[in-house]
């Protein structure tokens, strides 16, 4: 389903990704790791039109996504949330779950989208009139999933969702990726917590400045001692 060949790109002399190849099959969870500074966001960033690519080709179904404004390819069936969430604080749950069906075709579909998310984010329906900023961390990492799947999108990217969440709501998160997993949304993640990731993954890349270090399942790089040692903190 997408297809990134050979990515290049800079922050004007830095170059922050190169030569890097992944693919995304559908119905798949794929996970991006790596340290602090590896190219993970920025790979993700590409892929969603908000930074450009210097070299390569980034394809999703067979469609260039190159050269395109990251509105543009929303409306292709990306739908990325970001490290930090990007939630409109001062609106309700509900409000942010609408704006996350921006577009005419998800709009008609809006009821049965909005079912769907409170299906499967029961809190969130709980809350459904509350000021998105004054949920739980948790509960806001939610709702951005939830709002990015209003537009019932071919791709889901999350950028470290469980970036400071406690250890019993991670645990949380990674059930709900795997519920959206089991709905046959296609999901690509960039985590820090590396086991958890690689345990849901159905394949798995490792990014070490801004090159390609390891491919193969999750299972496989789990078991792998080079990926325990350098990222599982295993002696
Ligand atoms: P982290 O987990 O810390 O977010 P990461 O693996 O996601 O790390 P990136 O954020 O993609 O890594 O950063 C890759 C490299 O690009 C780093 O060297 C970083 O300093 C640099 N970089 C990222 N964003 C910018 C920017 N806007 N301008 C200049 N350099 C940047």
């Amino acid at each position: 389903m997408l297809e990134v060949t050979d990515l290049e790109v800079a922050y004007g002399d830095v170059r922050a990704l190169w030569g890097v190849s992944i693919h995304v099959d559908a119905g798949s969870v794929v996970a991006i790791v790596g340290a602090n500074g590896a190219g993970k966001t920025t790979l993700l960033k590409a892929i969603s039109g908000l930074v450009p690519a210097k070299r390569g080709e980034i394809k999703l179904s067979g469609t260039s996504l190159l050269g395109r404004l990251p509105e543009d390819i929303a409306r292709l069936g990306i739908a990325h949330v970001p490290e930090g969430r990007g939630l409109f604080r001062q609106m309700t749950v509900l409000e942010n779950l609408e704006l996350g069906a921006f577009q005419p075709k998800a709009r008609a579909n809006m009821k049965r989208a909005l079912e769907k998310a409170y299906d499967l984010f029961p809190r969130l329906k709980e809350r459904t009139g509350q000021k998105a900023g004054s949920l739980s961390g948790g509960e806001q990492q939610m709702l951005a999933i939830a709002r990015a799947t209003m537009s019932e999108p071919s791709l889901l990217i999350l950028d470290e969702p469980s970036i400071g969440l406690s250890p019993l709501v991670v645990q949380q998160m990674f059930q709900l990726i795997e519920a959206l997993h089991k709905q046959g949304v296609t999901i690509l993640l960039v985590e820090q917590n590396i086991h958890q990731a690689l345990k849901i993954a159905d394949y798995a890349f490792v990014l070490k400045t801004g090159e390609l270090a390891m491919q193969g399942t999750g299972a496989e790089l789990i078991a792998d001692p080079e990926v325990q040692k350098a990222y599982m903190g295993v002696l």
